[in-house]
């Protein structure tokens, strides 16, 4: 479980910034996650703003939804640039389904958390054939906390890392609904990979 390092830091002088990526493949729980700690930052009286690609159209246009239907409000955005203009004097900035914006937004969280910001970003770190995907890599690399969070295995129920597409369909943005992925271990996802 993560514990904000320091949750309350408003009217302080020592404002700094952080970036924090939540990640892991389908059905592992990383919008819960976000969710669960804008909510606490919520509590701490932080000014929340949340963002996500309107790419990801699956649900209602302006909610943050998981899959199991808690929903925070979000905005919707084109490009990552989008965000620093709409984020103004927000104290935590929140990014959801983050692996389907370009390069743009590591520099844009960078820009974010030096302005003293607390940036959360939840994404799948891996696409349906098992590759990094889109800027996550680097994201991780430059994020003082990085957590992956884990599925269950729908075949063997084991621990599961990986985001298995049922479907024989080549196109990298396919969304997730739940008939066409399943979470699988690795020895499950290589298995049967085409
Ligand atoms: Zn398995």
């Amino acid at each position: 479980m993560f514990i904000e390092p320091s949750v309350n830091r408003k009217n302080t002088p020592f404002q700094k910034g952080q970036i924090e990526v939540i990640c892991g493949s389908m059905f592992s729980g990383k919008t819960e996650e976000l969710i669960r700690r804008l909510n606490r930052a919520k509590i701490a009286r932080q000014k929340v703003e949340i963002f996500k690609p309107s790419v990801d159209k699956r649900y209602h246009e302006e909610d943050v939804v998981s899959h199991n239907d808690t929903s925070i409000r979000s905005t919707p955005v084109n490009f990552a640039e989008d965000i620093l203009l709409l984020s103004g004097n927000c104290d935590v900035v929140g990014i959801d389904e983050v692996q389907f914006f370009d390069e743009q937004i590591v520099s844009v969280a960078q820009k974010l958390a030096n302005q003293g910001k607390r940036v959360i970003l939840a994404g799948l770190d891996m696409d349906f054939e098992g590759k990094p995907f889109g800027p996550m890599p680097k994201l991780m690399a430059v994020a003082e906390y990085v957590t992956k969070v884990h599925a269950i295995c729908m075949k063997c129920g084991d621990l599961a890392a990986f985001s298995f597409r049922l479907s024989d369909s080549k196109q990298k943005v396919m969304l997730g609904e739940k008939d066409s992925y399943e979470a699988r271990c690795r020895k499950c996802f290589y298995e049967d990979k085409r």
